[in-house]
């Protein structure tokens, strides 16, 4: 699982918030790792444990969601299954508790793959989804971000305060199926409709079970720009690398020379994981079958 991947710096976070982001990241890799345990499917997993983190106010997805220039929460998400390729997104949808969740529901009802705004919330409705007042997305810190970046007429990508951040969960079944999820509310003082990676299939998010499934987090533009998700498979399926030399060139040769900075997570049909980014930091959490779960924030993490 990752929480977002920025300029985290220890002088930043103190003891206490510290404590907090790795409480939460292991109750909601311990949600879904549960799932698995279980026997459960990837795809069940990665939903709970984003859900939970979305439930979290501490990260920016669902409740506690940055503020759009115009004073709105908009939130995007995508879940895709590896076995099928199957796949639901939403993008700038407000008051839906739980994206993830609805990103699932188009995924199993819908003919479509990709919804936006206003008929995603229409779909919402009629699936009979969570939704909440605005009063329950409000953050205070959150808000105080938007205002500082409204006199700054500046947009703020979350990595640059110290509150983080975009959610994203992967996972491999005891079936051998493999699963992607992510959530965000996007960057601070987004305007004009702006979309982020990661509802987009192959930018933000990605799952085969020829080869892995990837969330990822980070200047969205640039992740765009990569289809940095769908690269990272692509490498393994066409180009031979394993999940780690493919993680290593997407993150540290080609989005840094395009500029792009932030990270990823993936787990290959091996259950091998790479936790990879170019940034400071990244809020992630993972757990192999027979090990205890274990956090990280900074790179000696
Ligand atoms: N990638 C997200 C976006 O650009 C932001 C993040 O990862 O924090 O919307």
């Amino acid at each position: 699982m990752h929480g977002g991947a920025g300029t985290i710096r220890r002088s930043d976070l103190d003891a206490e918030r510290e404590n907090s982001y790795r409480e939460k990241l292991t109750e909601a890799l311990v949600a879904g790792s549960g799932v698995l345990k279980k026997n459960g499917s990837a795809l069940d997993a990665v939903e709970m444990a984003v859900r939970f983190l979305e439930d979290c106010p501490l990260f920016n997805a669902g409740r506690g969601s940055v503020f759009a220039h115009d004073g709105r929460q908009e939130m995007d998400a995508a879940i895709m299954c590896g076995r099928t390729l199957n796949a639901g997104a939403v993008a700038l949808i407000p008051s839906v508790r739980n994206p993830v969740t609805l990103a699932r529901r188009i995924l199993e009802h819908s003919p479509h793959v990709f919804l936006a705004a206003e008929g995603a919330l229409e779909f919402a409705r009629s699936q009979g989804v969570e939704l909440e007042a605005s009063d329950y997305f409000f953050d205070q810190f959150r808000y105080d971000q938007w205002q500082s970046a409204l006199r700054q007429n500046a947009i703020f990508i979350d990595h640059s305060s110290d509150k983080y951040g975009t959610v994203g969960a992967v996972a491999l079944d005891r079936h051998g199926n493999l699963a992607a999820a992510t959530s965000t509310g996007g960057v601070t003082n987004k305007r004009f409709g702006r979309i982020g990676d990661s509802p987009l299939v192959g930018s933000g998010t990605y799952a085969n079970n020829l080869t892995c499934a990837v969330s990822c987090t980070g200047y969205g533009e640039y992740f765009i720009r990569g289809v940095v998700a769908y690269d990272l498979s692509c490498l393994m399926e066409y180009a031979g690398l394993n999940l780690n030399e493919a993680a290593r060139k997407v993150i540290w040769e080609k989005q840094l020379a395009l500029g792009g900075d932030g990270g990823l997570i993936a787990v290959d049909a091996q259950g091998g994981i790479v936790l990879e980014f170019n940034s400071e930091g990244m809020y992630r959490a993972w757990e192999q079958e027979g090990a205890a779960p274990q956090t990280a924030i900074f790179r000696e993490g």
